[in-house]
């Protein structure tokens, strides 16, 4: 057996543990200085005015819900062809996901398939940029506009990705990544909501610390007696010093990471997009994606199934992952009653597997994935 290609790596170092160990060693390990300076950095970066850091991109999703009012009652629109935790964050606030069809090209919300599902309790569309693929932020913004509805990004896998030649996180207000070790940049755990918007910046800050009208620095460094309240029920989502000190570390390596990723899928492409039994992602000006993934959709004239391709570059050492989940097909959402009618999603999720890119990948094992599909694809 061939030594194993993973799916995917994160890239930490050194630096990364060096940072961590600092902040360990500060005597301050909360959230704290690290974290602030993680947000700041963040912020600038995107290009947003606003940044506050969370626990987990699901943690962001929720309380960019929770400051829009979703609550009981309600109904969000998202695709079901994304990990589950963006349907699950609707459904931490009372509201219902409402699911949409998707584009085969973005693999993102269609934005002609959104009208027909709005109706009187209506309040959000949750638009995902699935596998760091940008979604048509613009016309989605602008059906939001027209029915008075909020829109929440999930950019859980956005990181450097760009629309418009604007980087995710500048275009609107409430923006949510994540860091978890499967996207471009890691801490361990982690999340971040980008915003404009001071009013949504104070009650992020609140909500994910209890509801608590003060932080636990501006209480440290004062020397009066402060005595805090809580304003509203909050959470406890917060982002530890040790995580955000990783953050820091990453954050100014996301260029050169999402360079690199690019240039293997572009690798991908040109050895790949001449084969007629598959289609690859797409990509125009417009949208440019971080390539958190690299998905490949198996076509109706391939002789061999999803599984039976995977199957075989296992064997020769090539680990790949089954498509993008349906959410609506899951026992959590798939009820009694629940009447779905979601046929390009689950054609995509069924008919697609995800192939290995990380960074640093060497050449051999690029060549290798590539030998590997087209011997078994041509
Ligand atoms: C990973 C992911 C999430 C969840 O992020 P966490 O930080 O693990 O909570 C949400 N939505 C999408 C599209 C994801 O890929």
């Amino acid at each position: 057996m061939p030594d194993i290609i993973p799916i995917a790596k994160p890239y930490l170092t050194e630096e990364e543990a060096l940072a961590a160990q600092k902040a360990i060693l500060s005597g301050w390990v909360t959230q704290g200085p690290r974290v602030e300076e993680f947000e700041n950095d963040f912020a600038n970066y995107t290009g947003a005015t606003y940044a506050v850091a969370v626990s987990s991109c699901t943690a962001a999703l929720h309380l960019a819900l929770l400051v829009n009012g979703v609550g009981p009652g309600d109904e969000v629109i998202c695709p079901s062809l994304s990990f589950i935790a963006t349907a699950n964050a609707i459904g931490y606030t009372g509201a219902k996901p409402i699911f949409a069809e998707i584009d085969t090209n973005t693999l993102n919300l269609n934005p002609s398939q959104i009208e027909k599902h709005i109706t009187i309790r209506t309040r959000a569309i949750l638009v995902v940029h699935q596998i760091g693929l940008p979604a048509e932020i613009e016309v989605l913004s602008n059906i939001c506009r027209k029915h008075n509805l909020a829109l929440v990004e999930d950019a859980a896998c956005a990181a450097g990705s760009k629309y418009n030649g604007k980087l995710i996180g500048s275009h609107s207000d409430l923006v949510c990544f994540s860091f978890h070790p499967r996207k471009v940049i890691t801490t361990g755990d982690g999340g971040m909501i980008t915003t404009s918007n001071p009013d949504y910046y104070t009650r992020l800050k609140r909500l994910r610390q209890h509801g608590m009208s003060i932080d636990d620095r501006e209480r440290h460094g004062s020397n009066k007696i402060i005595k805090e309240e809580y304003l509203e029920k909050g959470f406890n989502y917060r982002m530890t010093d040790i995580q955000a000190a990783v953050g820091i570390s990453q954050l100014k390596k996301l260029d050169w990471l999402v360079a690199e990723r690019r240039k293997i899928a572009q690798q991908y492409r040109e050895a790949l997009s001449d084969i007629s039994t598959i289609k690859l992602p797409h990509e125009n000006e417009k949208c440019v994606s971080n390539y958190q993934s690299f998905s490949i959709y198996i076509k109706n004239n391939c002789p061999l199934t999803r599984d039976e391709i995977m199957q075989r570059l296992l064997s020769d050492g090539i680990t790949t992952r089954p498509g993008i989940m349906s959410a609506h097909r899951e026992r959590a959402y798939n009820t009694e009653n629940a009447t779905y009618s979601l046929p390009v999603t689950e054609d995509y999720s069924d008919r697609s597997f995800l192939i290995p890119l990380y960074v640093p990948m060497e050449k051999e094992e690029i060549e290798r994935v590539i030998l590997g599909l087209k011997n078994i694809l041509s």
